[in-house]
């Protein structure tokens, strides 16, 4: 099953619900994803819900996603290859290890994101961005 944090819009590929979010701590917050909905507009408005709940909570500096649709679908179409051959959503920008603990850091939004979006910009993929 594919599950989507009502939240902060993580994603997560499991047999049965996660008990918390990853990203945002809440608990009894997924919705269940049916595969025929991963789409570019599903991940759109994943990553979207993403940087709302990241604006009223993480940063001083305000994010956004990339306004370039070209970037977003890129990402999108890899995301959802990801989940579709029965994968996590992971970032396709990094490298996957294949040690299950260690690629869980690596499901987007990555462990990395918030530092590199503080001292870039933007984060690795550029799917996050400081708005200037
Ligand atoms: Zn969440």
């Amino acid at each position: 099953m594919i599950y989507r944090c009502k939240v902060c819009g993580y994603i997560y590929k499991d047999g049965k619900e996660p008990l918390e979010c990853p990203i945002c701590q809440n608990t009894n917050c997924f919705e269940v994803i049916s595969e025929d909905k991963i789409n570019y507009e599903f991940f759109k408005e994943s990553w979207s819900r993403q940087v709302k709940w990241m604006n009223s909570t993480k940063y001083q500096n305000e994010i956004m996603l990339n306004p370039d649709e070209t970037v977003l679908k890129t990402l999108a179409e890899a995301e959802g290859n990801f989940l579709k051959s029965g994968k996590q959503a992971y970032c396709p920008c990094r490298l996957l290890t294949n040690n299950q603990l260690a690629d869980k850091k690596i499901i987007c939004p990555c462990y990395f994101y918030m530092g590199e979006v503080e001292l870039q910009g933007h984060c690795h993929c550029s799917l996050y961005l400081v708005k200037k």
